[in-house]
This record gives C-alpha cells, structure tokens and sequence, in this order.
C-alpha cells in the first residue's frame, strides 16, 4: 500500500505531556480494516510453497526477503527485481505493512521517539526507539521497545496499558513490522537498530506463539538477522511461560518484572501474582539461568512509600541472594490515575546500596521519554478518552487501601485477572 509522510510540527498539550514535539505522521493511503496476512510473518517454508503454487521459483523468497527485510522498500509494488505481475499478486494476497498508521512524538533531546501505530482494525499500540550515544567503555545503541499485545490483562495499576485492559493478540507481522518501520527510518539515516526490547504493550508470554515467531523472525539471519543476545522478553511472571522457554532453551535474555518481594503487595502491583505467587516466579527464572546460563533482570518500579522501604529491601535480598541475576531500580513513570508518584533518587539509593552489600548487583536505571508520556500504553491511554471523575477518584481510593493492607502484610482477596491463562 503506497504511504505518504505528513510532518507536523505542533505544542503538545496531552494530559500528562508538556513539550513541543514533531508529530510524523506515515500514513498507509485509505487505511481499511483490513484481515489479509502480513507479508513480514510468513514463514520462509510458507512463502516457497505459495510461489511454488503460482509456479514461481525459489529464489524469489529471497528477493521478496531483501524487499521486506532490507529497509528501503516501502511497499511491495516498489520491489524492483520482482516481476510485476508476481508484485500484484503479493500485493493482493498479503499486506506489506501492518501498521495502516504511525504518529511519531520525539523528546529527551532527540533521543527517544515514541511511536503510536494504528492497525489494520483501528487497534492502537506503541513502540520506543531509544537512542544511547557512544560513551566510555560502551558502544551508540538504538534500543527499540515493541509490544506484543493491544491493552494487556495483567492490569498493574501503576502502568497506562494495565488500565486500557486487555484488547488482543497482536499477529507475528503486527509485532516484526514495528521493527521494520523503525528500520525504515534508521537506514535512511545510515544507523541501525543494536537491541530489541518486549516491554512495550501487553505481556509477551501470553502471546508466547506469536512472539517466538517474531524472535525467529528478527534473529534469523536471513531475515531481520538480530542476534539472540541483543533481544530482551520482559514477562510480569507468567510461570508456564518461563517454564516453556527455559524448555526450547533460545538464548534471549528474559526479564522478569519483580516489583515487590513479598506477596501481599505483590498481588496488588502485579495482580498475576495471585495466580503464581512471588517465590514460584523466581524459582522458574532460576531454573531458566541454570538451563540456559543466561543472567536474569529483575526489573523494580519505584514507587514513593509502597514498594521502596527497607523491609522491602530485606525482603528482596532473602528471595535473590545467591541468584545469578541483576536487578534493575527505575523510577516510576507518571501515569494517569493512580495515587503514586517515582520515589526520591535517595531513597532508591539506599534500597540499591541494601542489594548490593548483599552481593546483588543492582543498576538504577532512568526512565527516558517522560514528557511523551513514558511507559508504553500513555499515548493509546490518550486516545481512549478521559474515564468519568468519580471511576478515577474510586480507582485511586482502592489502590490506596490495597497497598495500605498489603504493607500491614495482608494477601489480597480478589481473584486473578481473567484471561490470563493457565
Ligand atoms: N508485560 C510485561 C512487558 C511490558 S511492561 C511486563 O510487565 O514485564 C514493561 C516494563 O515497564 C515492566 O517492567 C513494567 O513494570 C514497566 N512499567 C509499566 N508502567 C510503568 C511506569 N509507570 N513506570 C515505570 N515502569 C513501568
Ligand atoms: Fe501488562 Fe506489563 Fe503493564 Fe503489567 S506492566 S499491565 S503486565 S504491560
């Protein structure tokens, strides 16, 4: 489908953004709901079999590779080596880009884009493109963070996705093409992408089918060719999960969203954890360090006076000692919503320097593009529209009485989120 690029600058007044920023908008011409197969998800089997039924050779799934995978085609009918009635009927049969609809906000100095696309049905997610430059001792980095999901079941209550709610699985195409639209930019610019991170809308390993397909895809070398190690799933606990891919054994680093150490606050940060508690996470992403000898992170969002304390700490420290993990501290991200704030950089000081006199290695990260609405889900919260006063005032009045109970050490009565999974 033929795009065309519309470049607005404009003052963003969004509900929680406050900076002038560069809207792009790359805008698939006459966006429909659309349901033919993305091109970027086919197997490399799936494609040789459909040219062999139209009596096309072979090596015509690698020229179709070099347009889909290279960077510089933006559509099919563009692919100069394919013949054109071949073109026409690629076009006809698949979509060459997933994502009908881009809308790009750009901050911290150039150097995070957040990206909101628009799918073929309407379904809204992001993606972030985070940009290290070259320091000391480590290399430039374009760190790109992908979602796997539309809206996510899980629903933490700290994070903007958590409260969209559950929308769908995205297909294998949905996921890769977010890489590719990223590339497309990148190799116009003569840069590359170094790293790819599933911590973006929705929780991978429960759209782990879909997601294995796109690690495959962008770790094949014949296709996006990222090495295993460069790529990050980041799951909020999903135990069978973690249990099926320390199975497969693929050599991605997983980490595990932590949170709190102990489960009655757990099971209100991390509402999964009501279903697999705290201590069976942890013990599954131990077996998967011994299996693959791959170092787990645990990642940690600081909040303000709930999971931030020292008994906290301590708490952590029992359940990791020992662990060949890291864990990574970062502040939280304001969101909408909820009655939290990011706790004070010495507090979470102190709660590093108790990991680390334990002998966990501990890294207190930033957050990067607060003014675009950081964690993922804040833009497609945007769009969704503002929920009615009195539902806000009573979300935050519950998340206050959930997290006061849990520090008295009461477990929460409420059910695991449905649609989960078992
Ligand atoms: N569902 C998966 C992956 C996507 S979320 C998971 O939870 O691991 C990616 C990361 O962003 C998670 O570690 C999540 O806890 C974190 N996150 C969500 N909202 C946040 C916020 N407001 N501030 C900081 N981190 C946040
Ligand atoms: Fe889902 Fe991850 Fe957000 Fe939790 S933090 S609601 S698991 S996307």
């Amino acid at each position: 489908m033929p795009h065309r690029s519309v470049v607005v600058r404009q003052a963003w007044s969004g509900r929680l953004s406050r900076c002038a920023s560069i809207v792009v908008m790359d805008v698939a011409i006459a966006p429909t709901i659309e349901d033919r197969p993305g091109l970027s998800g086919l197997a490399p089997d799936a494609l040789v079999a459909w040219l062999a039924e139209r009596g096309e050779p072979a090596y015509r799934a690698r020229q179709i590779g070099d347009a889909v995978w290279g960077g510089t085609v933006v559509s099919i009918e563009h692919a100069a080596p394919l013949p054109v009635g071949l073109r026409q009927q690629l076009a006809e049969a698949f979509r060459f880009d997933t994502l009908a609809q881009t809308e790009l906000r750009v901050t911290d100095g150039d150097l995070t884009e957040k990206a909101l696309h628009r799918l073929g049905d309407g379904a809204l997610i992001e993606s972030v493109l985070m940009h290290y430059p070259a320091r000391a001792g480590s290399r430039e980095r374009y760190t790109l963070c992908i979602s796997s999901q539309a809206g996510c079941a899980v629903g933490c209550p700290f994070c903007a996705t958590g409260e969209l709610g559950f929308g769908r699985d995205l297909q294998t195409a949905e996921i890769v093409d977010q890489v590719r639209s990223t590339t497309r930019r990148l190799v116009a610019e003569g840069r590359r992408l170094t790293n790819i991170v599933f911590m973006g809308m929705g929780e991978p390993l429960l759209n782990l089918d879909r997601v294995l397909e796109a690690i495959a895809a962008l770790n094949d070398p014949r296709r996006f060719g990222l090495g295993a190690r460069h790529i990050t799933v980041s799951t909020s606990g999903v135990v069978p999960g973690i249990r099926r891919l320390t199975a497969l054994g693929p050599q991605f680093t997983l980490a595990v969203s932590l949170h709190a150490a102990r489960d009655p606050l757990r099971d209100v940060l991390v509402p999964l954890n009501r279903r697999w508690p705290v201590a069976d996470v942890v013990a599954a992403a131990r077996d998967h360090a011994g299996a693959t000898g791959r170092r787990i992170s645990y990642e940690v969002t600081m909040i303000a006076g709930v999971n931030d304390t020292a008994a906290d700490a301590e708490a952590m420290v029992e359940l990791l000692r020992g662990d060949h993990a890291h864990v990574n501290l970062i502040p939280m991200n304001p969101v909408a919503h909820t009655p939290w704030t990011a706790s004070p950089m010495p507090v979470i000081e102190r709660f590093a320097a108790m990991l680390r006199a334990a002998g966990i290695e501990t890294t207190i990260r930033r957050n990067r593009g607060q003014e675009v609405g950081a964690a993922c889900g804040q833009l497609a919260a945007e769009h969704a529209g503002e929920p009615p006063a009195p539902a806000v005032a009573r979300r935050r009045a519950r998340l206050v009485a959930e997290s006061a109970a849990a520090l008295l050490g009461e477990r929460s009565h409420h059910p695991a989120p449905v649609g989960v999974g078992e």
